[in-house]
């Protein structure tokens, strides 16, 4: 299947284009961004960085497009979803080594990714029973009263890099679905899933104009922020850009849901299978080489527990392999060569904040390239809590273990946490499970789970600095975050209905 804007080979002066109105655009823009190949540490190609100037052709692009979407019938909605479902099936393998290629993830991951971004497709294929009102008749004598749920029109969508797929298709599919028009601004880290997902969207029926990707930095992101046509942003990175994320567009008059960083805390008690925890610590540690919103960051042990647990952690870690996500390793580089020093700069200062270095990802020998940005899964043990090791999102493979005496230590510490993302209680207690879901002051809670990414029919969503909003991502909080209700008061007069009165409607 050709796809307009994806260039292939090493050829650096490829440029990969913005995606509007069904075709690839350059735009005004003389700006370009390189992206990596992490695992050759070499640039692959150019991205087009967009002017404010270009966001407002894309966004008039899109706005024309939703004046027929809007009125698209269910029926119609549903059938481009479902053959959209269909194609990602098909040719999942394509977008899954576009993803190991640009963001460095094991191809197995690759393929867990899309699998969870297609969840929410299938989700979306219920469209009509998601938008559907509620009906109250004869609520007042010959008086019925109705609800709808409308489209919003032209809503921004700005990604992170980690999940170069699956946060897109949390996003668009149920905006799209709901009768929207999107504007996507994927990282400009690894931008080619975009454009691919866009073009395969056209091939499934929808109408040109209806999904665009543009391209860009802060500009462009700034341009979609207070552009008075976009009327929703969802937005998915770090805390701080969130924030302003939040702050910018909401001063702006929009609906905005901006999803922030984390620090997830696995709590580990002493009736837990130590054998489970420690795959389940390792798995939920190093997967995507940490670069998960709800990768596990820090492990909670109790002190009875804790010298064997970080002993059957390190067993684990030894099996791992480093290396090409091509080649059938465990895990792959890190996203930039920048942010693999950022993440050994941590183990670096480890020792002197009274760390103990378990294990030592800086001396990996990796699967792969020499050049490509390598860093090995690494334990730090006894991380005290005042250390930047604990407090910062080092977003990488470095797992810190925080000793605590008992349940009520490892609870103040995650409820101490500015963010609020994902936490997991490991135990075979059924009353200290019960108790940790209803006291911790975290948006999703694992028992005995340490990924709790909720399915697509529940909504996803962390609580204090990891959101910033009220409205969850897919589920229901997304249909109702992508379409606005409306009530409708209907009465048929007839001469019964005569007469004067000035006060206030009341029923009878
Ligand atoms: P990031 O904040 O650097 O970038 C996210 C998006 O914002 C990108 O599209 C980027 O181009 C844009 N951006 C960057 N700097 C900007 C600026 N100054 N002004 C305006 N826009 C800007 O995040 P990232 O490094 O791409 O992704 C990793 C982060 O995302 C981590 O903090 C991770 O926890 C978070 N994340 C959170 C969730 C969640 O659901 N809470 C999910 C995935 C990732």
């Amino acid at each position: 299947m050709p796809h307009p804007g994806i260039r292939k080979g090493h050829d650096v002066t490829d440029i990969l284009d913005h995606w509007v109105s069904g075709s690839s655009w350059a735009g005004a823009s003389t700006r370009t961004a390189p992206v990596y190949d992490p695992a050759r540490g070499a640039v692959h190609t150019q991205v087009r960085l967009a002017t404010a100037a270009d966001v407002d052709a894309v966004v008039a692009a899109a706005s024309e497009a939703w004046q027929d979407w809007r009125d698209a019938s269910v029926a119609r909605r549903t059938a481009v979803m479902f053959a959209f479902r269909e194609l990602l099936h098909a040719r999942k393998d394509e977008l899954a080594r576009i993803l190991t290629r640009e963001h460095g993830k094991v191809l197995a991951d690759a393929h867990g990714e899309i699998a969870r971004g297609m969840e929410v497709v299938e989700f979306a294929c219920g469209l009509g029973h998601l938008t559907k009102g509620a009906y109250t008749e004869n609520a007042s004598g010959g008086v019925d009263v109705y609800t709808l749920r409308q489209s919003l029109g032209v809503v921004g969508i700005i990604s992170p890099f980690n999940f170069p797929a699956m946060v897109p298709l949390w996003f668009f599919s149920v905006a799209i679905a709901a009768g929207n028009a999107v504007v996507l601004k994927p990282s400009e880290k690894d931008p080619t899933a975009a454009n691919w997902m866009a073009a395969l969207m056209r091939e499934a029926g929808l109408p040109d104009g209806v999904f665009n990707v543009v391209h860009g930095d802060k500009e462009a992101v700034d341009a979609l922020l207070v552009h008075p046509d976009v009327r929703a942003v969802s937005f998915v990175g770090s805390t701080p850009i969130a924030r302003y994320v939040y702050e910018t567009a909401t001063g702006h008059g929009k609906r905005v849901q901006a999803f922030g960083g984390a620090k997830n805390h696995m709590l580990v008690l002493p009736d837990a299978d130590l054998d489970l925890v420690a795959d389940a610590a390792v798995n939920a540690g190093f997967g995507s080489a940490g670069e998960r919103c709800m990768a596990v960051s820090v492990v909670l042990a109790v002190d009875a527990v804790a010298d064997e647990l970080v002993s059957k952690v390190r067993e684990r870690m030894a099996t791992l392999r480093t290396g090409d996500g091509l080649r059938g390793c465990d895990m792959g580089p890190l996203i930039t060569g920048a942010h693999r020093d950022r993440v050994a700069s941590y183990i670096e200062r480890a020792p002197a904040d009274g760390a103990t270095v378990v294990v030592d990802g800086r001396d990996v020998e990796a699967d792969g390239d020499p050049d490509g940005f390598w860093l090995g899964p690494t334990l730090l043990d006894r991380v005290p809590t005042t250390s930047p090791v604990y407090s910062d999102e080092i977003f990488g493979p470095v797992l810190s273990v925080v000793r605590v005496s008992g349940y009520e230590e490892g609870l103040a510490i995650i409820n101490a946490s500015p963010y609020g993302n994902g936490t997991a209680i490991f135990t075979n207690d059924g009353g200290a499970a019960r108790r940790f879901q209803r006291e911790a002051q975290v948006g999703m809670i694992g028992i005995n789970v340490p990924i709790p990414v909720p399915v697509a029919y529940h909504s996803f969503g962390g609580w204090k600095a990891s959101l910033f909003g009220d409205a969850k991502a897919y589920g229901p909080h997304g249909f109702d975050f992508f379409t606005s209700e409306k009530a409708i008061t209907s009465r048929w007069l007839d001469p019964s209905h005569g007469g004067l009165n000035l006060g206030f409607p009341q029923h009878d």
